[in-house]
């Protein structure tokens, strides 16, 4: 559906049109102590970009607080002021992309995250996988596959010091049957041999659901890193179900 087009200028009764949805949205979804959060959004070069955005915003019913547009590194952008106390930031992002396919997310700040945090995926390991899928649920499409695989990264170099770091350094491909085997398994079954890992059924992965594998890359990639000898091992996503693959699957390339 192609959303129709309204133009804002200087009398546009944008704020009036807001003061209406405030009541509106007053004991539904928004509780709690509302925050002011600023949203980046790029792909909004074109002249009426702003004005369209901050009147989908309005229309949806989002507490618009302001609207402007920022030159960002050689690019415009378009920065709007929300006052809410929560945002649904995959949520949001998918709506503007339906406003247009070039409108991207590439930031939300001040919004105050119901996300966990890297900290409580690291206290409560193994016991991660509603935590990481709330997580890699916090990022709009777009950014959600490199913050999963830092997240995964940090989990994975800490799992390592912790547990796995004594005695003598291993090289691939024993590291991998001897330390990062064992540690995969504490979340799932897991087929390996020297140079890949299989999950039928990641607990990360699933149709219908947001795909949280790149977790897994991030995590095996940060365990081997931390490893003296097995920093030369790079992770890589050859199959995942998510992708119409019938299992998750990760290759790792070394020099023996
Ligand atoms: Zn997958």
């Amino acid at each position: 559906m192609r959303p129709e087009r309204v133009n804002i200028h200087a009398t546009s009764p944008v704020n009036a049109h807001f003061a209406g949805m405030e009541v509106a949205l007053k004991g539904s979804c928004y509780s709690g102590v509302p925050t002011m959060v600023t949203i980046t959004i790029s792909g909004a070069g074109k002249s009426g970009a702003l004005a369209r955005i901050a009147t989908f915003l309005v229309r949806k019913g989002y507490p618009l607080k302001g609207q402007q547009v920022v030159e960002s590194a050689g690019a415009k952008v378009v920065k709007v002021s929300l006052e809410v106390s929560h945002l649904d930031r995959t949520k949001l992002a998918a709506e503007l992309r339906s406003l247009s396919p070039d409108f991207r997310v590439v930031s939300v700040e001040g919004a105050e995250s119901a996300a966990p945090s890297i900290k409580d995926m690291a206290d409560r390991f193994p016991d991660i996988v509603s935590l990481v899928r709330a997580y890699g649920e916090s990022f709009g499409s777009e950014s959600r596959d490199r913050e999963l695989v830092e997240a995964g990264k940090k989990i994975g170099a800490f799992l390592y010091e912790k547990e796995w770091s004594f005695g003598s350094p291993l090289r691939m491909p024993v590291a991998l049957r001897r330390t990062l085997v064992p540690a995969l398994e504490t979340l799932g079954k897991v087929d390996a041999s020297d140079t890949d890992v299989t999950l039928s059924e990641s607990p990360f992965c699933g149709t219908g659901k947001i795909a949280c594998c790149e977790f897994l890359t991030g995590f095996m990639q940060g365990f081997l890193d931390a490893g003296p000898l097995t920093q030369n091992t790079r992770v890589h996503k050859a199959e995942c179900k998510a992708k119409g693959n019938p299992r998750c699957t990760y290759t790792f390339s070394y020099d023996l």
